[in-house]
């Protein structure tokens, strides 16, 4: 009997807010322990909350990014339980009246259960809740740090829909870029602001029951998802065809041994006694609300790179470079839209551009020369450039017309950077303009071939190779301004002759 993995996704996101969920206290990474905080976040008695607009409003464009319905009536129940980092002994979450439910994320995708190279995932619902604070066991003691306790977390739940390691993995990634586009998070994981819980279970293919759950708890790297789930589903698969009856349990992921092991079974489930918090009035979003939060729909990845390669006839690397840096997108389309070439556009923003301005970057944070650590982080605002966009595309013209050769383009480009001429004037200005005139070429074809007899002579012998020597030669004579094409038809005259 063939068996088949059924999984479902739990993702957690820190919100990127100013302040924390419930009160005025930052919502800031890296900060020393217990100093963000107050009354209300260490759950101090007799204090009230008040709930984090903000908050509400990315959960509820979150619900809009993935295709959600949004009911027009939500709350918050306390989840009652002890432990050490949660100060109030009760988490405040979306229990049965989340802000979002029902939707869907698209996402590229190739394997088992894609359709047309698009894999498709729904999504249960989009909550809000509150993260914990942070545990640090010392030799003999433990210490609690407050500061992520009341940071706002989002819970994604998806449909059992998954159904291998790789499309765990590409849904991941597809709803990490959703959500950093979306302007919802930042979803740093090596800050743990996306944490994951994993539901899996196996059933004979063919069959609609679910076999017994097994979550895989707090995986903080979307590439632990994937390791896990290649080492439980088989694991899983092994045990049910040996005859082994599966529990409903909770294992945990160990990276370095590279298993899952088991932590509880379900003897040990809780009672959260759920119910309404009653310090909290149930949310009611109005139409005006609702609309303001609509408008900061952005377009999502997956529709902007395919737009990218349908409007501008891009390559996907292309398109995909653009889609992850948003601001040299941004930068890119109007430059695009009035070209004839968009691609080329393309070519120089990608290849030369970003490299001039990240160049740039770091020779003004270290004028001393000493390199940062992360060379890429560091880059120049657009909005800095000294040159106009459309010299971009007048740059562009002057190498499809001939004028200049792609080679002195470089040059110019360049020049346009630092000085921010316009390519039109610094042809001018330095004289680069290729040159066309017949008259002038042959005058360095016929200097060449005096030059150069060995070359000539394997030409004649029938070395057709022989001829890029000659004609790298009139090249440097004419300093790179002698129009490839004219020189090569020049020569091959001239030596035939
Ligand atoms: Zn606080």
């Amino acid at each position: 009997m063939e068996y088949e993995a059924v999984i479902g996704l739990e993702t957690h996101v820190q919100l990127k807010t100013k302040s924390k969920m419930w009160c005025g206290c930052a919502n800031a990474f890296g900060s020393e322990p217990n100093t963000n905080v107050c009354p209300v976040c260490l759950g101090l008695p007799g204090v009230l909350p008040v709930p984090n607009d903000e908050a509400l409003r990315l959960t509820v464009l979150t619900g809009y990014l993935l295709n959600c319905e949004i009911p027009r009536f939500a709350k918050f129940d306390r989840k009652s339980y002890f432990y050490p980092d949660a100060p109030k002994n009760y988490q405040l979450t979306q229990y049965d009246k989340p802000s979002t439910a029902n939707g869907f994320v698209d996402f590229e995708f190739t394997g088992a259960g894609s359709v047309n190279g698009f894999g498709r995932v729904r999504i249960t619902r989009a909550h809000l809740e509150e993260d914990v604070g942070k545990l640090t066991h010392f030799d003999r003691t433990s210490g609690v740090d407050f500061n992520r306790a009341g940071v706002p977390l989002m819970e994604i739940v998806s449909e059992p829909d998954i159904t291998s390691a790789d499309m765990a993995y590409e849904y991941l990634n597809a709803l990490k870029d959703i959500l950093i586009h979306g302007g919802v998070s930042d979803c740093d994981m090596e800050k743990g602001m996306v944490r994951c819980d994993v539901n899996i279970s196996v059933r004979p293919v063919g069959t609609k029951e679910l076999g017994a759950k097994i979550e895989i708890k707090n995986m903080n790297s979307f590439s632990g998802v994937r390791r896990a789930l290649e080492y439980e589903i088989p694991r899983q698969i092994a045990a049910v065809k040996c005859g082994e009856k599966l529990i409903q349990s909770t294992r945990r992921w160990d990276d370095a041994a590279g298993i899952t092991d088991e932590m509880r079974t379900k003897e040990h489930a809780h009672d959260y006694r759920y119910f309404p918090d009653p310090d909290l009035m149930p949310l009611a979003p109005t139409d005006a609300w609702l609309a303001e939060v609509k408008s900061r729909v952005t377009e999502l990845p997956l529709a902007r790179k395919q737009r990218f390669m349908r409007e501008y006839q891009l390559p996907a690397s292309d398109a995909e470079t653009f889609v992850n840096d948003v601001a040299l997108g941004n930068y890119f389309e109007p430059i695009a839209k009035q070209s004839k070439n968009p691609k080329s556009v393309a070519n120089w923003l990608i290849n030369n551009l970003r490299s001039l301005m990240t160049i740039e970057a770091i020779h003004e944070a270290h004028p001393e020369g000493e390199l940062p650590v992360n060379l890429s982080a560091r880059q120049i605002e657009f909005s800095q450039l000294r040159f106009k966009p459309e010299f971009i595309n007048e740059l562009v013209e002057l190498v499809d017309s001939g004028k200049i050769s792609s080679k002195i383009a470089q040059d110019v480009f360049k020049e346009m950077y630092f000085s921010g001429k316009s390519p039109a004037a610094i042809v001018q200005e330095k004289g680069l303009a290729q040159v066309s005139d017949t008259g002038a070429i042959e005058k360095f074809c016929d200097e060449a071939i005096a030059a150069n007899p060995n070359p000539v002579a394997d030409y004649k012998a029938g070395k057709v190779a022989a001829l890029n020597s000659l004609k790298g030669q009139v090249m440097k004579l004419s300093k790179g301004k002698a129009n490839p094409a004219l020189v090569g038809e020049i020569l091959e005259r001239k030596l035939k002759s």
